[in-house]
């Protein structure tokens, strides 16, 4: 259990003014971050546990659907991206220079090393498909850092590469990704407000790739959806002026502001033909295997989830991914009494923050004003009038001890 009494991660009276967005406000308050340079903050424990319960739910879901996890290295040498001609065409790309004149990249993306580690295990038409993925930290060497969270330069991220003999099970695959992906949304509670809208294809792909967009009033992408079939757009593959829509031809469109979480990408053959790649067929000939990308953006996720939940004083949390499911909170000399109640929940798998910071600044007011701040599920009270009653309050009801 974590015990407020020893816990360094202080919360403040009063949220820091942050000009763009409220959550980041509430986050300094409730002490889940701290900022390190602009726009670049180290997360404390609590922030933490939301982080890795998002990665979690990421991992079963990529489980579930028969990805494989690696962890490949956040560098890699120049040349491997001097064989797929984007050691320059990289924009953001973060390169280190290093000793002995050498050059490495800090990955903004991985199909460069994903692929040649594939070319070892992929023989037969019978190893494909297959699909690895790793959740990792991601940079890119962003000129200007921008405010909140758009373009960072270090996010961490999921990103897949799925392998293919043919189209057709490429495009079965990546259908079925999408569906993964808004069994995803639905599970941290973003299933309502996320749109997949099409975009551009980046270096990747002449063909428009997907982008996963939840809606938020400060969201950085701007999307057209049209008012007859619903397909939406991002801003950069249309005419803002004179809006088609690309799948029906209708002229009308809702414009909203969006973030971007996720991304999927057709990688067609590019880095399997510049890797050489190579699988025999059923009839023993060799082919090229077909690629496909699918990215997640864990970290800007969380930070997403955090602005569309804030209220006036705290970040509700999605129950899935709150940093605790129990607060505890101790008044009077029933610290023992709340030990007990913490064991007994945390036998039963749940995650308890005990509240046993005593003193007089440490009454029900104070208490009861952290623990709506940090934002926990369920709020227990553990004090003489239930103790009285053999019982502890759960939620504002009276349980009886058993
Ligand atoms: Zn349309």
């Amino acid at each position: 259990m974590l015990r407020l009494s020893k816990f360094p991660f202080k919360t403040e009276k009063v949220a820091p003014k942050i000009s763009d967005n409220k959550s980041t406000s509430l986050l300094l308050q409730a002490g889940f971050i701290r900022q390190t340079m602009a726009w670049v903050y180290t997360y404390t424990t609590l922030w933490l546990r939301v982080l890795r319960k998002i990665e979690k739910i990421v991992r079963e879901e990529m489980d579930n659907y028969g990805a494989y996890e690696t962890l490949m290295p956040a560098l890699s040498p120049k040349e491997l991206w001097d064989k797929t001609w984007r050691w320059d065409s990289i924009d953001v790309a973060f390169h280190v220079p290093a000793a002995n004149n050498k050059e490495y990249s800090l990955n903004s993306t991985h199909e460069e090393v994903v692929t040649p580690l594939m070319k070892e295990f992929i023989q037969s038409y019978k190893d494909l498909p297959t699909c690895v993925y790793q959740i990792q930290n991601k940079f890119r060497n962003e000129k200007r850092a921008k405010s909140w969270i758009l373009r960072w330069r270090e996010f961490l991220m999921k990103d897949a590469y799925s392998f293919h003999s043919s189209d057709e099970d490429f495009v079965k695959y990546y259908e079925w990704m999408k569906k993964v992906y808004m069994r995803i949304f639905g599970r941290i509670w973003l299933w309502e407000d996320t749109v997949i809208a099409l975009a551009d294809g980046w270096t990747f792909t002449d063909k428009y790739s997907h982008e996963f967009q939840v809606k938020t009033e400060i969201g950085e992408d701007t999307i057209y959806i049209c008012e007859k079939c619903d397909t939406a757009h991002n801003e950069e593959i249309i005419d803002p002026e004179n809006f088609v829509c690309t799948n029906c031809g209708w002229t009308k469109a809702e414009v909203v502001k969006a973030s971007e979480i996720w991304n999927i990408f057709p990688l067609e053959t590019k880095f399997t033909k510049a890797f050489d790649v190579k699988y025999l067929d059923e009839n023993g000939k060799q082919q090229t295997p077909i690629m496909g990308c699918y990215g997640i953006w864990v970290s800007r996720a969380m930070w997403i989830i955090a602005e569309k939940f804030a209220h006036e004083n705290s970040i509700a949390w999605p129950e899935s991914i709150a940093p605790a499911d129990y607060y505890i909170l101790v008044l009077g000399d029933n610290l023992e009494k709340a030990e007990q109640l913490a064991k007994k929940f945390e036998s039963e798998w749940k995650e308890v923050i005990l509240d046993d910071r005593m003193g007089k600044k440490f009454g029900f007011g104070a208490k009861m004003k952290d623990a709506e701040l940090i934002w926990i599920p369920h709020i227990v009270v553990v004090s003489d009038k239930t103790i009285e009653k053999w019982g502890y309050e759960l939620d504002g009801g009276l349980i009886e001890f058993k």
